[in-house]
């Protein structure tokens, strides 16, 4: 068990903290903060401004690193997939999305998920743990560092999505404290506004990010119109059913400020919740909530072991016209990464042989 503690998921001024109570001056921690998220290194060793003796006690009493990358996927349109392990051995999955404007990170805030959603592969691991700051951290260190070499600037803006393994809201504090040191300007310096989360909907929480002011963009995944369908898909409809959930977003809605984003995800299963009826049905529900917020439809992502089917793209522009015609907002999301294994719902620590593989041990 590693007992060091992780410098990664410390912030800067608990940096500070932990550099002083060793007996070193406040400005090494700040020295450190620097060289782990601007610099992206990933070792004490490599911080060659530091004394060799402070670098040696570091690596006794510290981390600078935990994940360990097994291998590598890259797909056809350029989407790379990593799976990492951590060090008590349980998988990670990051997703690295090149675009032409930008870069999407999806990274995971869990091992496992304990929701238990039937469209989802990471489903079937079950729950392993929820990550640490430091953990969540790094895995954004290490998607930036392949992609363009260690502490290179990226060309584009990065955004982050927390729609990897796991429920984000069901591991709150780690990954609000991972995102304000991923927020700060002598670190990643990747601001919330560039950041969304997606959560299954876990009431609470979008209650108190309502509160918040510091806050990732927020979606909420649907996947259903009605409660009957919904405790089916996504059995955590069962504790927050959709009335409840609604009442939750439209509480946050009213908070938003300029250029903060909310979204719903609606996975698209073919014959099973994309019909025309649906669609109406779904339009109605927002509109009763008087939600405006715009409704990303979300191809299904075929895995093998899972009964569903995406929905065709005719009924997919079908929905969305209907959608549309009762005012609301709608985009059909470009599924990306689909034959590594590495579009949503897809992850689920997935090793293939078919195609291009790296193990680039970290
Ligand atoms: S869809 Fe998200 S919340 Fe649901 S089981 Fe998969 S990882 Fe968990």
């Amino acid at each position: 068990m590693e007992k060091r503690t992780n410098l990664t998921g410390l912030s800067k001024a608990e940096l500070a903290e932990f550099i002083e109570q060793i007996g070193e001056p406040a400005y090494r921690g700040r020295q450190i903060f620097g060289a782990l998220h601007q610099r992206r290194l990933q070792s004490f060793e490599e911080i060659t401004e530091l004394p060799k003796a402070l670098r040696e006690r570091l690596q006794k009493e510290a981390t600078a690193s935990t994940l360990k990358v097994e291998s590598r996927y890259i797909s056809e349109d350029g989407t790379r997939r990593y799976l990492m392990k951590t060090h008590d051995n349980l998988p990670v999955e990051t997703v690295f999305i090149p675009e032409e404007r930008r870069d999407t990170i999806c990274f995971s805030s869990q091992s496992g998920c304990p929701l238990q959603c039937t469209f989802c592969l990471t489903a079937q691991l079950g729950l392993l743990r929820s990550l640490t700051p430091g953990e969540i951290v790094e895995q954004i260190i290490i998607a930036l560092n392949d992609a363009y070499g260690v502490g290179e600037k990226p060309p584009r803006g990065t955004n982050l999505v927390g729609m990897g393994a796991g429920e984000p809201f069901l591991n709150f504090d780690s990954l609000m404290k991972a995102l304000g040191i991923m927020a700060d300007p002598q670190g990643l310096f990747i601001v919330p506004h560039r950041v969304t989360v997606s959560t299954a909907g876990v009431v609470p929480r979008i209650r108190e990010l309502a509160t918040l002011t510091q806050r990732p963009n927020l979606a909420i995944s649907l996947a259903a119109p009605t409660d009957n369908l919904r405790d089916e898909l996504m059995p955590i409809n069962k504790k927050w059913p959709i009335g409840e959930l609604l009442g939750a977003c439209k509480e946050f809605e009213q908070t938003i400020k300029a250029g903060e984003r909310f979204t719903f995800e609606y996975v698209m299963l073919d014959g099973i919740n994309d019909s025309g009826e649906q669609a109406r049905q779904l339009a109605n529900l927002l509109n009763r909530y008087d939600l405006h917020a715009r409704v990303n439809l979300i191809p299904h992502n075929p895995a093998d072991p899972l009964p569903y089917q995406p929905s065709p793209m005719a009924r997919v522009e079908s929905f969305k016209y209907i959608l549309e015609s009762k005012g609301v907002r709608t985009f059909v999301r470009r599924p990306r990464g689909r034959d590594i294994f590495a579009a949503c719902g897809q992850l689920a620590a997935r090793r293939e042989t078919n195609t291009i593989q790296q193990s680039i041990g970290a």
